[in-house]
Order: C-alpha cells, then sequence, then structure tokens
C-alpha cells in the first residue's frame, strides 16, 4: 500500500477503478489502522490534534490481484473544528459515498472502547437507508480486558444493530485483527 496523494475536495479525486472507503469520528483510532494495515509507522498522520487536517488521503493498494484505491475520509464529529468545517462535512462526504461510482465497501470505524456514538449511529442509519455497502470495524481491541471483550462485542453489535459476526474488531497497537482486515480490504479490490 503506498499514498497517492491528498485532495481538499471529493471533486478532485482522480478516477478509481475499484475503491473501499474508511470513515469514522476523529479519534476513533482510523490513522493508526491504515498504518498497521500499510505496516508502516508513518503513512497516515496520527495526530495529537484531531480533525485539524480535513483532508482525504488516498493509497494505491497493488499487491497480487488486489488493485485499487484506498480512501481514508476526514474524521467526523470533532468539537473543535471550524463552523465551515463541521458544515461543509456530511455534504461533502454524502455526495462522495453517493456518487463514487467504484466505490465497493465503506469501513466505518467504531471505537470498540466507548462504543458507537449517536454520530457514529447516524453515519451508520444513512448508509443503511441509502444502501451503501458497508462493514464495521470495532477499533482498540486491547483497550478492552480480555474479560470484558465477549460481553463487549455484544454491546457493540447491539449498539450498531448488526450480530456480532458482522464486526470486525481490531487493535492497531496490537495487530489483532490487521491480517483480516487487510484480507478483506484485498478481497474487496479483487472485485
Ligand atoms: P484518528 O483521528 O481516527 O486518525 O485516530 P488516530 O489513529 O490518530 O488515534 C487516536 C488515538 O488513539 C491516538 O492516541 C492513538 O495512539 C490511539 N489509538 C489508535 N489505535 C489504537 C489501538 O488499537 N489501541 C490503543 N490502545 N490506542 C490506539
Amino acid at each position: 500500500m503506498s499514498f497517492v496523494e491528498s485532495a481538499s475536495r471529493v471533486d478532485t479525486l482522480p478516477d478509481a477503478v475499484v475503491e473501499v472507503a474508511f470513515v469514522g469520528r476523529s479519534n476513533v483510532g482510523k490513522s493508526s489502522l491504515i498504518n498497521a494495515l500499510a505496516n508502516q509507522k508513518q503513512l497516515a498522520r496520527v495526530s495529537n490534534t484531531p480533525g485539524r487536517t480535513q483532508l482525504i488521503n488516498l493509497f494505491r493498494c497493488d499487491e497480487g490481484d488486489a488493485l485499487g484505491t484506498i480512501v481514508d475520509l476526514p474524521g467526523y464529529g470533532y468539537a473543535k473544528a471550524s463552523k465551515a468545517v463541521r458544515r461543509d462535512w456530511p455534504e461533502m462526504i454524502e455526495g462522495y459515498l453517493l456518487d463514487r461510482d467504484h466505490l465497493v465497501m465503506v469501513f466505518v470505524l467504531v471505537d470498540g472502547e466507548i462504543g458507537p456514538t449517536k454520530l457514529d449511529v447516524q453515519m451508520l442509519d444513512w448508509l443503511r437507508y441509502h444502501e451503501v455497502p458497508h462493514t464495521v470495524v470495532a477499533t482498540k481491541h486491547d483497550k478492552v480486558k480480555s474479560a470484558k471483550r465477549a460481553t463487549r462485542k455484544n454491546e457493540l453489535a447491539a449498539g450498531c444493530r448488526l450480530d456480532k459476526g458482522d464486526i470486525v474488531w481490531v487493535s492497531a497497537t496490537k495487530g489483532v485483527g490487521i491480517d483480516l482486515l487487510r484480507s478483506l480490504v484485498r478481497s474487496h479490490l479483487s472485485g
């Protein structure tokens, strides 16, 4: 997986053969996860000032049969983001999610430690309503004690209104579930 470019607007994104996107609220662990998937430390910037960069980052995946683009959408719900950003985000991202021809899967990240937030649930409802194919990925598996994980997984699934088998739970820090998610991404990009 290699970095291609950043774009500030979806309408300037280059054409793609096939594309998957990652979306989630700021601080959910999206940059860390993309770095873990790519096996690189600094591919996507892990930020201490979440929400400051509102760029769309594109990565190319070119491995065996998997040839396509991974799109890292700006995190939503950052309280300190400017009004303009909070106003423009939904329109821009929703337009992208609805109109992008070659988008085959949206990975929605939910914090596995704190569970889905109101904004996450809104995003999932919206994707369901518009029938946009999506998969929920819970992050920060390592932050939940092992004795509590089974219960937490049930809670996560209930919060997202899914079966627990539908959720992939990963830890970018400990590498849990990364191989599985990478194969999922590749399988979508292999069409
Ligand atoms: P983003 O805003 O969604 O891109 O989130 P980041 O990747 O920047 O991560 C936000 C914070 O969560 C950072 O302090 C990360 O170190 C931390 N974080 C991300 N993934 C994990 C994880 O799997 N385990 C733990 N313990 N912390 C994580």
